[in-house]
């Protein structure tokens, strides 16, 4: 059986449509700083451990004897970082915020020139070291290319002193100022990747709740599985297979333009798939077999279903595809594992649903189905011009055969009864049961002759040689349903009152 969900006459119907955005990537492409305005006390809370390494910074030289060179310059560094630290905290996040981010950064480093200027020479190294904070700052808080003018900005304050300043040992001081640029760039970069992923993570689960929810409100689950499937892995196509009767069944599918017919499509549990669904985890196919009908990448996702039965959803390309990020591998890993409740939730209210319409004991529709197909019978009816007959048909003295034969074997005469008729009309004929021992037939196209006739072999097939009584009506055009009802019911009445074992009809006017 080919992977491709469709036969070969199906190819034009199952073309493909143009392949979807991936609503996730492109969120994960935005990824930069938060973009809800914070509060100051969150900016207050951020900048303290900032704040206290400054102030260490500054007073240790104090402290230490002899280590401080020009205290004036100390004292102007120590201010110039508190400038920046309230500018910081006051600065309204609107418009152009971002862009102004870089100023604090200029300002800090200028602080550290000043302070490595005003320290003496035996302790000049160690407030060249306070650089890194923009470039941590940057690389946790900003976007990629702020934490690369943080460190730009950072190297220039390491370098300059070493120009600007007369009397400037530069061959002891190198060294350590290229060693100090190389740890800004990689704390930079470390911090910028961890944090992206970071933020990338709370994307996805941000993400993963809405689909997750859209998913439970969904009437269409299935297809709707498919739309996020197909969208978060960005292939143009997705199909959901499910168990059905031992075979796994094509149930749903986006991309494609559906078959005509509603064929079942069942596909092979081997390879990739077969993987999947036997480890029930994601299993890439890179390169489908040459001899499918459809070349290109696959990726199955497997549904977790509590009754242990399988599911899974594959992201279908027509072209080979590179291996999705795990990220997104994660996600969908969690679609799968959320799915399977999604889809037997909403199979449970369809069963249930189903339930309401039925009559538990003869499985018949029960009144409440009767009465929608009633009045939509009649409506096309009125339409067609064709001719609609209704029976109401009572089983004649069900209550000795109950007396003699006691309650649960009438309720077996009743269903053996139900399922002999049921199977001796035609399809478009319906038969509810209406009450008690009491049902009613809806013959579509069908005079009330006709009727009369398919109700004598009705009669033949009824089970323990048991009898009933019925009316027959023809519907008049502009009759309503509760007037036909009651027509039936009373002819059947007459037919009891005749001696019951027998059929009444009204003939059709004119
Ligand atoms: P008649 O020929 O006049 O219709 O006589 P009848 O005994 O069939 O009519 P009646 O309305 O007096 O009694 C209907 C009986 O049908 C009463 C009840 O015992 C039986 N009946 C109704 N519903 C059920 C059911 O669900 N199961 C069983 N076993 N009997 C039922
Ligand atoms: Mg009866
Ligand atoms: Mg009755």
């Amino acid at each position: 059986m080919s992977d491709r969900p469709g036969r070969e006459a199906d190819r034009t119907t199952w073309d493909f449509q143009p392949p979807r955005r991936n609503p996730l990537l492109v969120q994960l492409g935005d990824v930069a700083l938060s973009p809800t305005p914070e509060t100051w006390v969150v900016q207050a809370r951020r900048l303290i451990p900032f704040a206290l390494l400054w102030l260490v910074a500054i007073c240790l030289p104090v402290v230490l004897p002899g280590s401080v060179a020009r205290p004036g310059w100390l004292a102007a560094s120590g201010l110039l970082a508190l400038v920046t630290g309230l500018g910081v905290l006051f600065t309204p996040q609107t418009g152009g915020y971002r862009e102004w981010r870089i100023v604090p950064v200029i300002t800090v480093c200028l602080a550290v020139v000043m302070l490595t200027y005003g320290s003496g020479s035996t302790s000049r190294g160690y407030g060249q070291v306070l650089v890194l904070l923009p470039v941590i700052w940057q690389g946790v808080y900003g976007r990629r290319r702020d934490t690369v003018a943080a460190v730009v900005v950072a190297g220039l304050a390491l370098v300059a002193p070493m120009v600007v300043f007369e009397g400037y040992p530069v061959e002891v001081e190198l060294p350590r100022v290229v060693v100090l640029v190389l740890v800004c760039a990689v704390v930079g970069a470390v911090l910028q990747s961890l944090m992206r992923s970071l933020r990338a993570n709370d994307q996805v689960l941000i993400h993963l709740s809405r689909v997750v929810r859209d998913l439970y409100a969904a009437d269409d689950p299935r297809t709707m599985l498919c739309e996020v499937v197909a969208s978060l892995a960005g292939a143009p196509a997705a199909v959901l297979a499910e168990e059905r009767d031992g075979e796994l069944v094509v149930t749903a599918a986006v991309g494609y333009d559906r078959p005509a017919g509603g064929a079942r499509l069942t596909l092979e549990r081997v390879g990739a798939r077969g993987r999947a669904l036997d480890t029930g985890t994601i299993a890439f196919e890179p390169e489908v077999a040459p001899d499918r009908l459809l070349t290109g990448s696959r990726l199955h996702v497997p549904i977790a279903t509590h009754d242990a039965r399988s599911a899974l959803v594959t992201a279908v390309w027509p072209t080979v595809q590179p291996e999705l990020p795990s990220i997104v591998l994660g996600a969908l890993a969690l679609v799968g594992a959320d799915a399977g409740v999604a889809l037997e939730r909403i199979d449970l209210v369809a069963r249930l649903a189903e339930q309401a319409r039925r009559d538990g004991l003869t499985g018949l529709p029960n009144r409440r189905e009767w009465d929608e197909v009633l009045a939509r019978e009649i409506a096309r009816a009125q339409r067609s011009g064709r001719p609609l007959a209704l029976a109401v048909l009572d089983l004649d003295r069900f209550k000795d055969f109950n007396d003699r034969h006691g309650h649960l074997a009438g309720d077996d005469l009743l269903r053996a009864a139900a399922q002999a008729w049921r199977a001796s009309l035609r399809a478009p004929d319906v038969i509810a049961r209406w009450g008690g021992e009491e049902f009613a037939v809806l013959f579509p196209d069908s005079t009330a002759e006709e009727a009369v006739l398919v109700l004598r072999r009705l009669r033949m097939v009824t089970p323990d040689g048991q009898s009933f009584s019925a009316g027959v009506v023809q519907w008049e055009p502009g009759e309503e349903p509760e007037a036909l009802v009651a027509a039936a019911d009373a002819l059947m009445y007459e037919a009891k009152a005749q001696g019951r074992d027998h059929v009444r009809h009204r003939p059709a006017a004119g």
